[in-house]
């Protein structure tokens, strides 16, 4: 049996099966084999009929004396046997299965495996597990550590114990994915037994031990993916040298309406050296909702302008994509350089007259004029920002892109992502900068951005106060809603999740619309609006516009709804079913308001009673949206971390990414395999099945 076959090479696996399967995402053998149990039940107690203790788990062998099917006059039914060894016998009761008539007969010699209750006045094993013995004399079911798995209906734990069972009994050798030295380093067992014992422990240590290698080599194969990428990325292609015109980005930064912060100032320096390579850049801007990244990723698009090249911009939202629109007119309206917006309410649009801002009012507009007004009329026009949604992949006016921004980059696929960067003319590739207000966790950086250099942006601008946060109890809300009122402020309510799903369903469209109709008895006089995915582009740019304007005193929103709004006078922002939120999320919530330097709060309603609201408690007094991430992981481990970073983490299948000492070690290892793999030859199967995944279609 191979790994790669298709699961219907396994003896009593049909095309029924097959299906089944298929919902647990179990293709192959291979998938199977590596549906590994999330636990085990200790049945290795063994006992004889009459060393059975009431209340504590045992296994006992011996031979069915009777059986038979009882049924009740109130029509239930129930299986009763007797097992007897040579200390004596023990009766044996099943409840609903009248089926086991059928599998176990007098004369058998079975074991199993229960607690010890009683049924009537006597001692019994109520429906114990059972086993008939086989020849072997080694059961998989019973009198051992049991392994238990999720299931789906109609896959049992023990019907997938038992397949599982069968390809390891019949296998002919698994070969092995890691290389001799790490085994031997780490003491990690080999993947043959690894596979035999996580499945079939002997011990739970044993159990333990070869989960550790499976999820030491998923980080490993992670990490090692990232460094080959980034290597590819690297070596094999090739953008456009950028001249940095240093004089003029000054006087830019000069011109802005505010002090740039350090850490922008370092972000600046750290992108125009990469912009001056003939490798692309291939670098992560992220920082926390507000601390400033939309001006750096404009100087960058501002140096490639001073370079005759294009820009993409490209946002997760119509909303977003006419913010930075707006933005970027406003920064660039006194330069000769051209915004245009992409969006797919736009396409009839007449668009932006090129140079339909220039203006040459005063004496150092001209000076900027004069210097490139020696470009001929054909460079000017690629002296072009576009800025837009994923509308921009079906756009094909682009000439030489010299830059791809993407913002909010988590929101895109990696396809669409690799779409964007083809529209690139002339078989160079343009530098990409991708940005995000996701904070990772510091421990998993390398292992989820193997191929991305990372800029973060760690400092606020100056005069921002930390967003006072407090998470409300239930009994405090309706004084919370009061002193709304009194404040006089802007405030955000943001809806609680309803399905985790980045695409906003009916569901929880009509959550928030009731919500919202008793909020507006709740916080009448307020005026409210209503914002989520399922209103139309000029529906969502009236209310956000009435909002800006102060029109709307209260917008409430589904939790999907752009996070990068940018609303400054804003100062409340309110969090319903806040437990249903990672830290990170929230963080990125409350950095939506306070933004024009007034002091603003946030507040974290919890639904239910239970919630988790120690986890929560950490948003009071923590302001590192890192830190946070961190200790997110702890809490609720790599599976939902937050919702906006579904991509990278579904990768963690074994691996729990909160085990930041295998992370560090499983990344050591990578690079100490990548730097000499004739070491390691080993490793050459993983890393031609990685190059062949990198490898993206034409
Ligand atoms: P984000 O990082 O969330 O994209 P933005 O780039 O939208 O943040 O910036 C948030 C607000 O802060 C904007 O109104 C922007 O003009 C302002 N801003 C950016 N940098 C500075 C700075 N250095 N000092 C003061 N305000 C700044
Ligand atoms: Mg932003």
């Amino acid at each position: 049996m191979r790994l790669e076959s298709p699961v219907t090479q396994i003896p009593l696996i049909g095309p029924s099966y097959q299906k089944l399967l298929d919902k647990l995402e179990i293709k192959t053998i291979g998938d199977l084999l590596y549906h590994f149990p999330y636990r085990y039940n200790d049945f290795s107690r063994q006992a004889t009929t009459a060393s059975l203790i009431a209340g504590e788990v045992a296994t006992v062998t011996g031979k069915i004396a009777s059986i038979k099917n009882i049924y009740t006059h109130s029509g239930k039914n129930f299986v009763q046997a007797t097992l007897e060894d040579a200390s004596g016998e023990i009766l044996l009761v099943w409840f609903n299965q009248p089926f086991i008539t059928r599998i176990l007969h007098p004369g058998d010699l079975v074991t199993v495996s229960g607690i010890l209750g009683s049924f009537g006045s006597k001692p019994a094993l109520i429906s114990p597990e059972y086993e008939l013995s086989p020849e072997t004399g080694e059961t998989i079911h019973v009198g051992r550590l049991v392994p238990i798995y999720s299931e789906t209906a109609g896959l049992s734990s023990k019907w997938l114990r038992s397949r599982i069972n069968t390809v390891l009994k019949n296998n002919t050798g698994f070969p092995e994915t890691l290389p001799k030295k790490i085994l031997a380093t780490e003491n990690y067992p080999a993947r043959e037994s690894a596979l035999e014992q996580i499945h079939f422990p002997k011990t739970l240590q044993e159990a333990d031990r070869a989960r550790k290698r499976f999820a030491f080599e998923e980080l490993f194969d992670l990490s090692l993916k990232g460094l080959l990428r980034k290597r590819r990325w690297q070596q094999e292609q090739s953008s456009n040298k950028l001249r940095i015109k240093q004089p003029m980005v000054d006087k830019f930064i000069t011109s802005l309406p505010f002090q740039l912060t350090g850490a922008q100032k370092r972000l600046i320096t750290e992108i125009t050296s990469d912009l001056e390579q003939s490798k692309p850049m291939n670098r992560l801007l992220e920082g926390d909702v507000g601390s400033g990244k939309t001006v750096v990723a404009a100087i960058a698009a501002y140096v490639t302008a001073l370079n005759n090249l294009q820009t993409l911009y490209m946002a997760p939202t119509e909303i977003l994509a006419k913010q930075h629109f707006e933005t970027f007119k406003l920064m660039f309206s006194k330069y000769e350089i051209n915004i245009e917006l992409v969006t797919g309410s736009q396409k009839n649009d007449r668009r932006q007259r090129p140079f339909a801002s220039l203006s040459t009012n005063s004496k150092d507009e001209k000076r900027t004029f004069a210097s490139l007004s020696t470009n001929s009329r054909d460079e000017n026009c690629n002296k072009s920002i576009f800025i837009g949604t994923h509308a921009l992949l079906y756009h094909s006016d682009f000439k030489e892109v010299g830059l791809v921004i993407i913002d909010e980059q988590h929101r895109f696929g990696v396809e669409q992502r690799a779409e964007l960067l083809k529209k690139c003319s002339g078989g160079l590739v343009p530098h990409l900068l991708t940005i995000s207000a996701t904070p990772i966790p510091r421990s998993l950086q390398l292992i989820l951005l193997g191929d991305l250099d990372l800029s973060v942006i760690d400092e606020m601008p100056v005069g921002r106060k930390p967003v006072k946060t407090w998470v409300v109890p239930k009994n405090k809300r309706a004084n919370a809603y009061e002193w709304l009122k009194k404040l006089k402020t802007q405030a955000f309510i943001v809806c609680p999740f309803i399905e985790e799903s980045e695409v906003e369903t009916l569901v929880a469209v009509r959550a928030a619309k009731k919500e919202f109709s008793s909020l507006q008895v709740l916080l009448a006089p307020l005026k409210l609006g209503l914002l989520h995915g399922k209103l139309k582009p000029a529906e969502k740019d009236n209310i956000v516009e009435s909002f800006r304007q102060g029109k709307i005193d209260v917008l409430v929103s589904t939790p999907v709804v752009e996070v990068g709004v940018d609303i400054p006078r804003a100062s409340v922002m309110i969090v319903e079913g806040a437990e249903r939120f990672g830290l990170a999320s929230l963080h990125q919530l409350r950095g939506r308001v306070g933004r024009a330097g007034q002091q603003a709060y946030c507040l974290l309603f919890t639904t239910s009673e239970t919630g988790n609201v120690s986890r929560l408690k950490a948003l009071e007094n923590n302001y590192d949206g890192a830190d946070l991430a961190e200790i997110d992981l702890k809490y609720r481990g790599g599976g939902d971390i937050f919702g906006t970073m579904q991509h990278g983490l579904s990768a963690f299948k074994v691996a729990d990414p909160g085990d930041t000492k295998l992370v560090k070690k499983a990344r050591d290892w990578a690079a100490k395999v990548i730097a000499s793999p004739e070491k390691y030859p080993e490793i050459k199967s993983k890393t031609d099945k990685i190059n062949l995944e990198l490898v993206e279609p034409n």
